[in-house]
């Protein structure tokens, strides 16, 4: 059946109907009124899928949805346009234009963790520069999964635009196809195995991935903000997600002020027992439950620590001083888990960082602007906040994607239609001049055209 479906996005691609501006807008249109008309279904299937509160599902999921939707409605005429730039002068007299061209056949594989925005935002970005897609979301989220692959039903053609539902057995198969471009989002063992299928036909691929982001508090912060913009970008989606702080490194004598700030941050956002709160997510399964709760052994837990099998529930929870080999201070923790660890200068932050591939993203407290900058240059990773955390996704300005490890490539605002579309590099050379210069035979000419090259 993928061969088929992907075989009639071929022939459809061919007949050029999605290289029509007014086409894409249109569709991208019908696609947004039918987001709209859907948004309670959407959130109810969240909800289903791991608790989501809907708070959440409209912050970081329909909302953002959205905003993208609208940003390609109104920008796809000009981003489509070919753009003019400034000539060489080696190619006097010439009009040089980059034009903005569909890949073709395009491949989205979507992870469970914001699993409506995560499978629909590059899935707009893809339509909006003209082409085809097929869309996996995760089996762990089905009932988004189900309700995406009805919205889609409706407002496509199956030959322009799929859900593909299932799981590793149907993303393998799907991967073993000849794509144009190949969009994941996932783990990063997941990713290596993606970059090994694209590479067989030197496929193009953006992976966006995770890692183990680091979060500094210097002795200069100001702790009860700080704490307060932690908690918030740690345990929303229980900590379920890729750039939330990994773990904290905090100065040595602010350790003690940050516990009692803490405990009173997530006490404010989730009450004493949040097991009870409506705005506290669920760990998605009992195999990611299980792993957590691994972490939590022989851990002293500050805050939180309790667990409930029976619905996936991870309090939140925060350790003192875990051993660097201890199970939290692996891989990523992608839960609502967080190790602290105190330092006393800057070397020890590094000795901590450097036992890790080049992280998703890095946050900073300070009101040292030295420091901040110093430590923004200092390490590698996607992106970032000074004095927040997670925030620096909202802004569609700025490239949202990994570095080493946690990714290659980024998307986001126009980086998200570019991203799907080749840049076609074109010299139109004028006929009314035609310099004799670089034309054989060379002899006499060597003084000539270094002249000319060191002039230009
Ligand atoms: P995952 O890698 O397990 O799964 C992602 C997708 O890949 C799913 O659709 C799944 O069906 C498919 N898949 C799983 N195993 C596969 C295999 N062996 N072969 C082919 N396809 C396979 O990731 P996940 O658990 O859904 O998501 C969590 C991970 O994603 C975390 O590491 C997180 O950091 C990362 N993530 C990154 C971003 C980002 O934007 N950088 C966003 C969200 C999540």
């Amino acid at each position: 059946m993928i061969p088929e479906l992907l075989q009639s996005q071929k022939d459809y691609f061919k007949t050029g109907e999605t290289k029509n501006i007014n086409f894409r807008k249109k569709l991208l249109k019908k696609l947004r009124e039918e987001l709209v008309n859907q948004e309670n279904a959407i959130i109810e299937a969240l909800a289903k899928d791991f608790n989501k509160p809907a708070f959440e599902s409209v912050l970081t999921e329909t909302s953002v949805v959205l905003s993208d939707l609208d940003l390609m409605i109104k920008n796809i005429k000009k981003w489509s346009k070919p753009k003019r730039v400034i000539p060489a002068l080696l190619n006097f007299p010439s009009t040089d234009k980059l034009y903005s061209e569909p890949y073709g056949q395009t491949l989205i594989i979507a992870p469970w963790n914001y699993p409506y925005q995560l499978a629909i935002a590059p899935m707009v970005a893809a339509i909006a520069a003209g082409n085809t897609v097929i869309l996996k979301p995760s089996e762990l989220t089905p009932n988004t999964s189900t309700l995406l692959k009805n919205i889609i039903d409706k407002v496509f053609k199956p030959e322009h635009v799929s859900v593909v539902e299932g799981g590793v057995d149907v993303s393998t198969k799907l991967l073993e196809q000849r794509w144009d471009y190949i969009f994941f989002t996932g783990s990063v063992n997941v990713g290596k195995i993606v970059a090994k299928a694209a590479a067989n036909y030197l496929t193009p691929v953006t992976l966006e991935l995770g890692g183990k982001n680091p979060c500094i508090i210097d002795e200069t912060a100001n702790i009860k903000l700080t704490a307060k913009r932690i908690v918030w970008g740690k345990f929303i989606n229980a900590g379920q997600t890729c750039i939330a702080p990994d773990y904290i490194l905090i100065q040595k004598n602010k350790k003690e002020e940050f516990y009692i700030a803490i405990q009173n941050e997530i006490e404010n956002a989730y009450s004493k027992n949040p097991e009870n709160s409506e705005d506290f997510c669920r760990i998605i399964n009992t195999k990611n439950f299980e792993r957590l709760k691994n972490m939590l052994v022989n851990q002293k837990c500050i805050v939180g620590g309790i667990t409930n099998a029976k619905n996936n529930y991870i309090a939140p929870t925060v350790i003192d001083e875990p051993s660097i080999d201890s199970e939290v201070m692996q891989d990523e923790i992608f839960g609502p888990i967080l190790p602290v660890i105190s330092y006393k200068d800057e070397n020890e932050i590094e000795s901590i960082i450097s036992n890790y591939n080049k992280p998703l993203s890095l946050y900073v407290f300070t009101n040292n602007s030295t420091k901040a900058k110093n430590i923004i240059e200092k390490y590698s990773f996607g992106g970032g906040c000074i004095n927040d955390t997670v925030v620096h996704f909202a802004n569609h300005r700025l490239p949202f994607g990994g570095v080493g490890n946690s990714g290659i490539g980024a998307y986001h605002g126009k980086l998200s239609f570019d991203t799907f579309s080749h840049k076609k590099a074109i010299v139109k050379k004028g006929n009314w001049l035609d310099l004799p210069v670089r034309y054989a035979p060379y002899n006499g000419k060597l003084k000539t055209i270094k002249k000319f090259l060191k002039w230009i």
